[in-house]
């Protein structure tokens, strides 16, 4: 991973130029939108790299969408605010009709129109989705919503938003997951009909809301693929998710690294430099390594995927490594700095607080080693 794509790096990198620590600094304190950047990624492509060039994208392949997500967060932004286009965009591409393709994909690829918000978790379901409680209800040409989302990131900077609802119960199928559908939701001629967003504020700037829905009226034509057979979809996206996380996760342990062995090369206390000290080398040649080796991991399961080739172990210990190696990369950076890692100029403390979201969200990491545990080494499962 680190070093493929050297142009897209570059172009990425010098694009990130453009956004230093002090735009991100005041974007948290103001729990604001980072607008300007995700534009600037709009108008170079990047958002579009997964979407096929017949529907207005580049057509490129998960290896470049991940050398882009990685290089952002190498170069102290956040991908947070946009990196959820990618990937849900997919779920369309996959299981939506031609006449939603050709409605929506160009419109995403050229930026007229937002797919960012993806409604998944609710305030009772947690990891459990089977268990979600929104509901769906058919009454002739249209759908009717109603229930309520939680922690839905973006909702208030996206147009369009796709939404696990049920369509059935969950005791009518012959699986939990059966009876669970995913609409392409129109938020622009819902908000106030039926849709309302709230903001929740959170430990670190990442736009999180919760979504209510309130008899909320759907076109029947914005149900994606078939009735009853959401979830299903939703885990065809989760490998590209997974390595594209993992690829964020790489680039800030890359950033921590980097920016440990800087601050380790100056600072001088007891008239030496502290990187002279083998105290302070250690960790941070230590979070190097499990930095490469993260990454070899994630180059692997990114191999497979774009091969067509099962890679659902790889992906998810790719994410697992990658989230634990940026959050050991964190706390040696947050170290090697001191009293100084806590002050915000020097950004340490925000990427820190940023980096541990990768422990929980998209999946936390029990939910990864629950996967490994039964589905590759083939142990009881659990629940
Ligand atoms: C900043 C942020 C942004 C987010 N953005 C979105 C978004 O855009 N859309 C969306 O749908 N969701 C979003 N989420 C929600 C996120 O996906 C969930 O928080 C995450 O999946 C965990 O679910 P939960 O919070 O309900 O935890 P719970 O399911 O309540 O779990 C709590 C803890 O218990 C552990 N646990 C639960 N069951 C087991 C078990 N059987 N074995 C072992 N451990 C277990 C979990 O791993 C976790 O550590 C976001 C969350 C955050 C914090």
């Amino acid at each position: 991973m680190n070093g493929n794509h050297p142009e897209i790096r570059e172009a990425v990198a010098a694009l990130c130029a453009g956004f230093p620590g002090e735009y991100w600094r005041k974007l948290d304190r103001e729990r604001a939108y980072p607008t300007e950047f995700v534009k600037a990624l709009t108008d170079a492509g990047y958002l579009a790299v997964l979407i096929p060039e017949k529907y207005g994208g580049s057509g490129l392949g998960i290896s470049e969408a991940a050398a882009i997500l990685e290089e952002i967060h190498k170069s102290g932004c956040n991908g947070g605010a946009c990196h959820a286009q990618m990937y849900i965009m997919g779920t369309v591409l996959r299981h939506g009709s031609e006449a939603q393709k050709r409605k929506y994909l160009p419109k995403i690829a050229s930026g007229e129109l937002r797919l960012q918000a993806f409604g998944v978790t609710e305030p009772t379901s947690g990891t459990d989705t089977s268990r979600i409680r929104t509901t769906a209800k058919r009454d002739g040409n249209k759908y009717v919503i109603n229930g309520q989302k939680v922690w839905t990131s973006r909702a208030e900077h996206s147009d369009l938003m796709l939404v696990l609802a049920r369509t059935n119960p969950r005791e009518s199928g012959n699986k939990p997951h059966e009876g669970i559908s995913v609409f392409l939701l129109d938020m622009r001629e819902a908000l106030g009909h039926g849709l309302s967003i709230k903001p929740l504020r959170a430990m670190i700037n990442h736009a999180t809301t919760e979504v209510f829905f309130d008899d909320l009226k759907v076109p029947a034509e914005n149900l994606v693929g078939e009735e009853g057979q959401g979830f299903r979809y939703l885990l065809d996206g989760l490998n590209a998710e997974r390595i594209l996380i993992a690829a964020e996760a790489l680039g800030d342990a890359r950033w921590f690294i980097n920016k440990a062995t800087a601050y380790a090369g100056e600072r001088r206390v007891f008239n030496r430099p502290i990187g002279q000290n083998q105290g302070i080398q250690f960790p941070i040649a230590r979070a190097h390594a499990e930095t490469e080796a993260a990454s070899l991991m994630t180059e692997k399961a990114i191999t497979l995927f774009d091969a067509g080739e099962p890679c659902g172990a790889e992906a998810n210990m790719a994410k697992l490594l990658a989230a634990d190696a940026s959050w050991h990369a964190a706390d040696m950076c947050l170290q090697t700095h001191g009293g100084f890692g806590f002050a915000e100029e020097y950004d340490v403390e925000r990427k820190f607080r940023e980096t541990r979201l990768f422990q929980v969200a998209p999946i936390s990491t029990n939910l990864i080693l629950s996967y490994i545990a039964e589905h590759v080494l083939g142990l009881p499962r659990s629940f």
